[in-house]
Formats: C-alpha cells, structure tokens, sequence
C-alpha cells in the first residue's frame, strides 16, 4: 500500500492547476516568438502578452493595463518596487518605512538600501501580528519617501490594515503637497494575499502591489508589480524596451499566460474555497487544542487568511517535529521555507514577542486546493503522539511534569 501523503505547505507554494497548465501549453510549443519581434509571429505573441496584461489589470482593478509590469517572481516585484521607488526619489530624501514582519524579499531590499545611506524604520507588529497604522504613520518625517507593508504575513496569515495605511498616506500626501515635500510612495506586498483576498489597488491607494503566480496555483518565476500611472520607479534590469523600461528582458510568455490564468480561476473560486478552508482550518485548530496541551495559535485574534495555521508547541523542537510528521507524509513547514534550514528563530514570532523557545517550537500548516477532511484526520492521527515523544525528550518538559506531580 502507497503512504498516505498530506501537503500542508500552500504558502510555500501551490500546485499548478490543470486548466493553467492547458493554458499554457501553446506558448510552450507552436506560440514561441518573441513579443518584441515587428513578424506576424512577433505580433501574434504580443496579442496573447498584452491579453493577458489586460486580464490582470482587470481583476487587481487597476486603471490601465500599462500599470502591470511582468517580472520573474514576487521577489523580484519587491525589489523593483522598494529599490526602484528609492532610487527614483534619491536626493529628495532618504527614509524608509516597513514593517518587522515583512518577508526577507522586503526586508534584505531594505537593508541593502540602509548600507547605501538610507534610513530604515522598521514599524513594531506586536503580539497580535498586525502594524499598527498610527504608529506607522508616526515614524514619517519630512525625508520619508515610501512605506512598504505587506497585505498578508507568510507566517501567520494576519491580514495588515493595508487600506487604512493607504488612506493615512494618502491624507499625509495632501498636507505633504502644500509644504512641498516629496509624497510618500506605498507598496505593498500581495503575494500571500492574491487569490484569497479581494485585491483592488486603486481602493487600497498603493502606488506599487507585488503578486507571484505560484502562490495562486500558477507556474512558478512569474511574477508582475503594479505601478501606479505616475508613480516613479528605476529599472533594476537595464537593457532593452520592454516592459515600458522598467524591466528588460524578453518575457515569459508562458508563464505570464498561465499567471493571468491562475488568477483568473483562483479569483473565481475564491468566495467558495475560502470558507472551505477556513472550515478545514477551524477543524484543525480545535482538534489541535482539544488533544495536544500547551498549543498556541498566533495571530488567533485577528483577521487571518483562511488557510494558515501557525501553531506553538511548547518544549518542542519545531524542526523535529517537521521530520517526524515528514516520516509519516505529512508535508508542513518552519515559519517560512525561505527561512528554513537556518536556526534562527522566525523574525516574525519575535517581532511578535514569542518567546524564543516557543518560536522554535513552531509550525505552519498552510492548507490548500488539495486537501480534505480527511487530511485533517490523518494529521490529528499522527501529531499528538509525534509531540508527546519529543517532549518526553525534553528536560524542562520533564522537570515541570515532575514538579507538578509533588
Ligand atoms: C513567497 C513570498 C514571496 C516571494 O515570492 P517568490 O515568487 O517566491 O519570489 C514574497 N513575499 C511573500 C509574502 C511571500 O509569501
């Protein structure tokens, strides 16, 4: 008999949906020319770019199509966005806000533009996984030239008040103008967000939103940011015309094919899937602490994306218990798998005050397409005696059990 294999690591990435991959299949084969290219071959190509541009455009609610640049990932969105934006205001000012919680696609941009002489505020999430907006807003100066938080955290799911961040700036913008301070531009990024998230860029006020299609069941190194008309940005590829000159290089039609897609079915199916998995969810959640003692859920008191759970056993060891669960075909992760593999403890929990031992006891199950309830079941089956083990293993665990049994 094949084991039983459960994929619980959806924020990781997705699986790619069957009708993407039919969509796509030309552009692998018979629709190969370059968009760039003046030959009916070229202009054929173009047509299917330029078709899938506009369906974008259309579901983030954008004004015009011109306002989506592909690129090849949501790493690479961030980048263009946060360095881009800062390169392209550079000289009227020099400070940055973000937040604590934001992915290293984010945060390490930052950081490179720190070493080259700008200011970084990192804004505080505290114990609930949220920014604060006020507080954000108390970090601008009169040098503040963008603010970059995310929509939804990759580890958590806490969904941050974006549109309220887009409406204070856009406030602040205003009395900005009047003193003849440069505006402060807003990106944020949506990655975690598309798909099971209503996304209107002109309603949440941002300038820049990064996406990446294999978080929504699209192929994976595709990715596109949204520009906003006006909005300044430096390319960070430089070379020829495409992409309206902020991102040069032939695209990936392909994949850009099977992202408009993806987005497509995903933002179709969303009202339907989402409250399944937020039942599949719920489900796991209360199983979880009916029969495991001393489990946390993080992020439990706000609004969450639907599909992730990211849960604290306390006196264990988190990367321990991702291998025996992974014995049993149990796929979930460690805070995010760009982290993994690294011992530091999830800057996210920290940011949010988790003690560093219970943040290493800490894992995420992010559900998805795939699963059901009786993926629940066979989890439910396995993880109780998979904790109780480790923590058998652990001499606090077993000190504080003696001790409360004088
Ligand atoms: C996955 C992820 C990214 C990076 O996207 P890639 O397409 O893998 O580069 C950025 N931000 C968040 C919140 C993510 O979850």
């Amino acid at each position: 008999m094949t084991k039983k294999r459960v994929y619980l690591d959806h924020s990781a990435t997705t699986p790619m949906d069957t009708g993407v991959f039919e969509a796509m299949k030309p552009f692998l084969g018979e629709i190969f020319a370059n968009p760039s290219s003046v030959h009916s071959f070229g202009q054929e190509a173009k047509k299917h770019l330029e078709e899938a541009r506009d369906k974008i455009a259309e579901i983030l609610n954008a004004e015009s199509s011109r306002e989506i640049i592909f690129t090849s990932c949501g790493t690479e969105s961030n980048n263009l966005a946060v360095k881009g934006a800062a390169g392209a205001c550079s000289g009227k000012g020099g400070h940055v806000i973000t937040s604590s919680i934001e992915h290293h696609a984010v945060l390490n941009p930052c950081e490179h533009l720190q070493k080259n002489g700008f200011e970084i505020t990192l804004a505080e999430a505290g114990a609930r996984g949220t920014v604060d907006p006020e507080k954000i807003m108390n970090a601008v100066t009169d040098r503040t030239v963008m603010i970059s938080v995310m929509f939804a955290n990759n580890e958590t799911g806490a969904v941050q008040p974006v549109k309220e961040l887009g409406r204070l700036i856009a406030e602040k913008n205003e009395e900005r103008a009047a003193k003849k301070l440069p505006k402060i531009v807003f990106h944020t990024d949506a990655v975690q967000a598309a798909g099971k998230l209503k996304i209107d860029a002109q309603e949440l006020g941002v300038d820049f939103l990064s996406i990446s299609a294999h978080k929504f069941y699209g192929p994976k190194g595709v990715g596109c940011l949204y520009v906003r008309r006006g909005a300044k940005l430096e390319p960070l590829l430089h070379g020829g015309h495409h992409e309206r000159n902020l991102r040069a290089g032939t695209e990936n039609l392909a994949g850009i094919v099977g992202m408009a897609k993806a987005l497509e079915l995903a933002v179709l199916g969303m009202p339907k899937e989402q409250e399944r998995l937020a039942e599949l969810r719920d489900k796991f959640e209360k199983s979880l602490k009916k029969e495991i003692p001393e489990v946390t859920i993080n992020a439990a008191g706000v609004e969450r994306l639907s599909s992730v759970t990211s849960a604290s056993f306390s006196c264990v060891e988190g990367e321990a218990l991702l291998l025996s669960l992974d014995l049993e075909g149990i796929a979930c992760s460690t805070g995010s798998a760009c982290a993994s593999g690294s011992l530091e403890p999830s800057h996210v929990l920290k940011a949010m005050g988790v003690d560093p031992a219970l943040a290493q006891g800490t894992l995420r199950f992010s559900f998805g397409h795939g699963n059901t309830e009786d993926d629940v079941d066979y989890v439910m089956s396995v993880l109780p005696a998979a904790v109780e083990k480790l923590r058998k293993m652990s001499p606090i665990w077993k000190n504080r059990k003696t001790a409360e049994k004088k």
